[in-house]
């Protein structure tokens, strides 16, 4: 099969370069477009990139001269790494003509885009078809959740299904890859925690975006979910891995033992089971007392699974439980990557 060739927006930062570790040797998808802002336009990719994974840019990529945001290019599907004003000025103009998926949160509580974790809502892709009718759009956009907002949403998925979720209160611990390169200054962050993330703006994601994950499609829009969900977030010294410790009462009220049932039973949707970069195991539940940890369980599923730990009663709610997942990978590159495949999966991605 001839590969379907994609566009990275935004390839020079973080996620970007994450987007081009993980289609290395993709199966479906080849690199044939890579953009950035002034500071990168018109030279070799590898000139000006500050590369932070290990190893370097593969040299094929390494020299690709680096093409303006602004300029939509003849590809299928635009993967998105751009920060958030740069993706309100951009992303909308790419979709006229091809698939955009998103990381930033410019779009995300859009009501005709859809806010996609595959393995949770993947019927929500059917919006494409009204954002189409809306818009006279030829491509499409979608978007992928916060970072942290991946794995609570992916965690509690099937315990919303079973028992529905009247409220949940959560508390995050997030590494510094999620605030980008050269994000947290070493003398703010090494042997200190910080209380605030964005200012308040992380805390509202987390407290919105889940609402609109597991709403349900119908009538040409998402009719949200009613959970209550009150958040406090922190970064903490840890270079890959968010963690969120949640407290969780149900519609119907659940024992741990009734949570653990659910989370164990809980399998991807069938769309989702085939494609390249989907984990075999979306959920990786641990009974040891000190599990998850980032170190240990961030690379789970290569860096897709989302790991649960500490499933147990609750003094106020129903149960509580630790949820860990790898931000620039589930929470970022990786996630637009599979909401691609989706895309392809499902039929919206042009064929010419
Ligand atoms: P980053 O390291 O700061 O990279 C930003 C990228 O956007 C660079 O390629 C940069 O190009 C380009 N850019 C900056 N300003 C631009 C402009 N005005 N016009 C065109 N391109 C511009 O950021 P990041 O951590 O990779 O995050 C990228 C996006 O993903 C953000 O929206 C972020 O909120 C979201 N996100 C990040 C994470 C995470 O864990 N890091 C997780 C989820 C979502 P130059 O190098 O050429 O300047």
């Amino acid at each position: 099969m001839n590969r379907i060739p994609v566009a990275i927006l935004g390839a020079t930062g973080a996620v970007g370069q994450r987007m081009i570790q993980l289609l290395a040797n993709h199966p479906w998808f080849e690199i044939a477009v890579l953009t950035g802002s002034d500071r990168t336009i018109g030279r070799p990719y590898g000139e000006l990139v500050r590369w932070v994974l290990d190893g370097n840019p593969p040299a094929h990529i390494a020299n690709m001269i680096v093409q303006p945001s602004d300029k939509v290019a003849d590809v299928a599907l635009a993967l998105s790494a751009l920060p958030t004003d740069a993706a309100r000025a951009y992303e909308e103009l790419w979709a006229t003509q091809t698939a955009v998926c998103s990381n930033a949160s410019a779009f995300r509580m859009t009501p005709d885009v859809p806010l996609i974790i595959p393995e949770v809502n993947p019927e929500h892709v059917t919006l494409i078809d009204d954002q189409r009718k809306n818009r006279g759009w030829r491509g499409a956009l979608v978007t992928n959740p916060n970072c942290s907002v991946i794995g609570v949403a992916m965690a509690v998925k099937p315990l919303a299904d079973t028992f529905g979720i009247a409220q949940m209160q959560v508390a995050t611990l997030q590494a510094v890859s999620g605030a980008g390169y050269p994000g947290v200054a070493s003398l703010d962050i090494i042997d200190n925690i910080i209380p605030n993330i964005g200012n308040g703006t992380e805390e509202e994601k987390i407290e919105t975006e889940p609402n609109k994950i597991l709403g349900t499609y119908a009538a040409g829009g998402i009719s949200s979910a009613h959970m209550q969900i009150s958040a406090q977030v922190t970064r903490v010294p840890v270079i890959d891995g968010h963690t969120a410790l949640l407290s969780i009462k149900g519609q119907h009220s659940m024992s741990a033992h009734d949570a653990i049932a659910a989370i164990q039973a809980y399998k991807s949707p069938t769309i989702v089971q085939g494609l390249p970069s989907a984990p075999t195991q979306p959920l990786v539940l641990h009974d040891h007392p000190e599990r998850p940890q980032p170190r240990r369980d961030r690379d789970a599923g290569n860096g897709m699974s989302t790991s649960i730990g500490r499933v147990r009663s609750c003094g106020i709610n129903d149960v509580r439980m630790v949820v860990l997942s790898h931000n620039t990978i589930r929470g970022a590159a990786g996630g637009a990557i599979l909401n691609a495949e989706l895309l392809v999966a499902a039929g919206y991605t042009r064929s010419n």
